[in-house]
């Protein structure tokens, strides 16, 4: 029996019991058996709606983390590998990013922490406990706007390029951005100054930092009617050259909108790109350049088969009640945000 077969065997033998959900940066293979394909806002919103048993989360571990925080104590969420992480999620330590929140805050201003759901539940559980709350790529803006309407300032995590991308949608303007150095944590953190309205912490996705601003000038010289859609977690500069960035849900929606024959680079994780390529035969879509995110690609069919095989007697992913608490407070005032 092939790898699909037993899968599809253990679902039906589940039934309701299972949930299957997929981030679309997963590959085709796993994608196959998900119930459910999202992005992260898509994927966080479903969970409260689910009355299976088991949801077993294909994707990375801060979304496992984030499907067993928002999860019914009797719901068991399992990912097929424990050591997906997301290079970006790892840049912002939760007891560095409490140590700098306290040192901007120590004469007196309140700056409000909003965290990308691309981090530890630690990390969420410090934006609960410090007034802050969690966005999306989706849904950034509106939360930004909701944070800086909560203190004297917003510190956000981990992403820079996806914090200073969405300060210009909101028109902040440059001289009101500090990107922080966070190697110096705590007395090297100059106390927040009234100056600023947004703070920024050092991190980004490794995938999307392969692309550049000179790979979009030189595809447009070569097809002058191309269209170039990018990511968020790309630099501002890419974003600057693009015809449009958003979200995954937003390139999707963007790449289906576009008219049969366009040509159309996009920029982001390789496996949605060559989805979109199959989906649409009727266009022409490229990667900016290929680049795939390997912990994402630590999901296989295999670890997939062999997870829904152990599910009895698995040991789900589990957040801590202290940590569970706070973080859910965070992911809460975001869904509430964006009703
Ligand atoms: S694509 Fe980037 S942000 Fe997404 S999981 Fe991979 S490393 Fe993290």
């Amino acid at each position: 029996m092939t790898l699909a077969q037993q899968i599809t065997e253990r679902k039906k033998a589940l039934g309701s019991r299972l949930c299957i959900l997929a981030h679309h940066y997963q590959s085709d293979a796993v994608v196959r058996h998900a119930d459910i394909l999202g992005d992260s806002l898509e994927l966080a919103r479903r969970i409260d709606g689910l009355t299976a048993e088991h949801i077993v989360f294909c994707g990375v571990h801060f979304m496992a983390e984030t499907a067993a925080i928002l999860a019914r104590p009797e719901q068991k969420v399992h990912i097929p590998d424990t050591g997906a992480s997301c290079v970006m999620a790892d840049m912002a330590p939760a007891p560095l990013v409490e140590t700098v929140i306290t040192a901007l805050n120590r004469e007196g201003a309140r700056i409000i922490p909003l965290t990308y759901v691309n981090s530890s539940a630690a990390v969420k559980a410090v934006c609960g406990s410090n007034g802050g709350s969690v966005c999306t790529s989706a849904n950034a803006a509106t939360m930004l706007r909701w944070a800086l309407g909560q203190g004297d300032g917003v510190i956000f995590l981990p992403d820079a390029n996806l914090g200073r991308n969405t300060a210009r949608t909101l028109g902040i303007k440059e001289d009101e951005i500090k990107r922080l150095d966070v190697r110096g944590a705590g007395s090297l953190i100059a106390p927040a100054s009234p100056a600023k309205r947004l703070y920024l912490w050092p991190g980004l996705c490794a995938i999307h930092a392969k692309f550049h601003p000179e790979q979009i000038t030189r595809l447009r010289a070569a097809h002058p009617e191309a269209l170039v859609l990018v990511h968020p977690e790309c630099s501002p500069d890419v974003v600057n050259a693009a015809d449009g960035a958003g979200s995954t849900s937003y390139l999707i929606k963007a790449v289906a909108e576009a008219r049969s024959g366009a040509t159309i680079f996009v920029g982001t994780e390789w496996n949605l790109v060559n989805r979109l390529k199959d989906r649409h035969p009727d266009k022409d879509i490229r990667p900016l350049r290929t680049a795939l995110c390997s912990n994402m690609a630590k999901i296989t069919e295999e670890n997939l088969a062999r997870t829904l095989q152990g599910l009895d007697t698995a040991s789900p992913v589990r957040v801590d009640e202290n940590i569970a608490e706070p973080a859910r407070l965070a992911l809460e005032r975001m869904l509430d945000a964006c009703r």
